[in-house]
């Protein structure tokens, strides 16, 4: 039987052998840190794999060694993880942060550029900006909108075009929904590219999850996540994951065995169990979304509405590039109420449903304000030019009732506008 199965049908099986666990139908949590040898011999060759001291043998497979190194769950994790974005290999993290700061440190060196989008997620922006410069890491940056010669040229103008090393981006961007074109940013990281450097092409797909959009299939060399949004998916685990070519993942792997940060194997558990319900969650999340967007659009409290679903032909470029990369407009809704901070404040204040906290992708609908609290660290004025401004709520859709979410917002919309 040589169909090729969804991944959604593969979820509950894929990578676990009942057999080996007492016939137990699910993958149990192996909560052990260290695994028994059969005999010296098998543990000598499993060293010899592990540290790349031999070529692998046809067909030989890392054997069980020590949880830091690999575990079961993590495993079979990592091997579910790569159906969605038919990815070659996969290496789960302890959070997000840790999937992309391992890869940062991996691929970059002292006197190496770095290439971003603009925005980027508030850690991640932290980290390339406060911490990577310690280590000698220059950061160029562009932003939404800016074509591929504008982009060419601000690496150029940086003097350093010759040690570019990794272009990053994040698209749909946090909270405005931008996008950024990733065949493009690939062309980029071509142009840089000799036959002794390749430019690689990281993704952080969080936004999108792993459904959504598939960056490797538009040219991207790595794709992160934060696995504590859409993946996780019930608000209750923080994690990360990095996919790739076996060839980048065994580096990052690599350096994942010296920094420690794997997941461990009860994060490992509870990812596997959200991977079952994934492709359900989504569908409702993004079928939810259209609808509080369609509510929101017409809503006359309501000035503005950020959602990849309102794009069209005359939005020109960001339009077509929501054609060519997303798949679905996505979970994630932002909007400008007509009034002030006041205004936005009383709204979340008289949210019954919906609960008012930051993070998404989760089962429960959730809402804030960016200004204020995930964005508060942006400066002032790059704020102002990406209009985060203090009228803007983000939501993030759940899986309730469409209509009691359309619900909650609107009887939260009156209390504002009656105050
Ligand atoms: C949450 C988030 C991260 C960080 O992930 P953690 O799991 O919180 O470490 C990175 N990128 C994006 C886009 C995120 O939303």
């Amino acid at each position: 039987m040589d169909r090729k199965m969804k991944p959604e049908s593969l979820m509950m099986s894929y990578g676990y052998k009942p057999e080996l666990s007492e016939g137990a139908i699910k993958c149990p949590i192996f909560q052990t840190s260290t695994f028994v040898f059969k005999n010296a011999e098998e543990g000598k060759a499993f060293f010899e794999v592990a540290y790349g001291l031999r070529p692998q043998n046809e067909g030989e497979e890392l054997g069980l060694i020590y949880s830091r190194i690999n575990n079961p769950d993590l495993e079979i994790l990592e091997n579910r993880l790569t159906l969605w974005d038919e990815a070659e290999e996969c290496a789960v993290f302890e959070s997000g942060m840790s999937a992309i700061t391992t890869v940062l440190l991996e691929f970059l060196k002292p006197g190496d550029l770095l290439l971003i989008s603009s925005p980027l997620y508030g850690g991640s922006d932290h980290f390339i900006k406060k911490i990577l410069p310690k280590f000698g890491i220059n950061v160029a940056e562009f932003s939404v909108g800016q074509s591929k010669e504008e982009i060419i040229n601000i690496v150029n103008a940086s003097g350093m075009a010759d040690k570019l090393a990794m272009v990053y981006i994040e698209t749909p961007a946090n909270p405005t929904n931008d996008l950024i074109d990733i065949q493009c940013s690939k062309e980029i990281a071509t142009h840089f590219s000799s036959v002794d450097k390749q430019v690689y092409l990281a993704v952080d797909n969080t936004y999108m999850g792993p459904l959504w959009q598939h960056p490797i299939k538009q040219g991207a060399d790595l794709i992160l996540y934060s696995a504590t949004k859409y993946i996780g998916g019930h608000s209750d685990v923080i994690a990360g994951a990095c996919l790739g070519s076996n060839e980048l993942i065994k580096r990052v792997k690599g350096l994942r065995t010296f920094l420690g940060n794997m997941a461990s194997p009860n994060t490992g558990w509870l990812l596997l169990r959200s991977l079952e319900t994934l492709k359900v969650r989504m569908d409702v999340q993004a079928n939810n979304a259209n609808k509080v967007a369609e509510f929101l659009n017409n809503h006359p409290a309501v000035e503005k509405v950020y959602f990849l679903g309102n794009l069209t032909e005359k939005d020109g470029e960001q339009y077509h590039i929501k054609q060519r990369q997303c798949l679905s407009n996505g979970g994630m809704i932002s909007f400008d109420v007509k009034g002030h901070e006041k205004d936005a404040f009383t709204f979340l204040n008289s949210l019954k449903l919906i609960k008012l906290a930051v993070s998404l992708g989760s089962t429960e609908s959730l809402a804030e304000h960016p200004a204020t609290m995930t964005h508060v660290d942006v400066d002032i004025e790059l704020r102002e030019k990406l209009s985060i401004t203090e009228k803007m709520i983000r939501l993030s859709v759940g899986v309730e009732h469409y209509e009691d979410i359309i619900f909650d917002i609107n009887q939260a919309l009156e209390k504002m506008t009656m105050q």
